[in-house]
């Protein structure tokens, strides 16, 4: 097995099921089940890839959106957004950054 198919098989793994289980585990501390956890090296990775795809996905979203700077949520600029536009939430959890006030002309 190579180490894609092994990371391909782990993202499998992480079924909304799986992910409920580990945040209970988690939740719990290390007084709790940190010792029956198999919070192992495949688990990690599975969950960093999913964190990928997630935002992979959020950016295209995103893309679909916000389309030559202009926000199709809120018809604002990209970087501008009204305050009820989650446009502007994504943006600051993607890194994205722009001028402020710098429209499309
Ligand atoms: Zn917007």
């Amino acid at each position: 097995m190579t180490q894609s198919e092994r990371r391909l098989m782990s993202v499998g793994e992480l079924t909304p099921d799986r992910l409920r289980e580990l945040r209970r585990i988690a939740e719990a501390g290390p007084a709790g089940d940190w010792d029956m956890i198999e919070l192992e090296h495949s688990t990690v990775l599975a969950m960093l890839d999913e964190i990928e795809r997630l935002r992979e996905m959020l950016f295209r979203l995103y893309q679909d959106t916000v389309s030559g700077a202009y926000c199709h949520r809120c018809s604002l600029s990209a970087g501008d957004h009204d305050e009820t536009c989650a446009m502007a939430e994504v943006e600051a959890l993607l890194g994205l950054e722009f001028e402020r006030g710098v429209r499309d002309e």
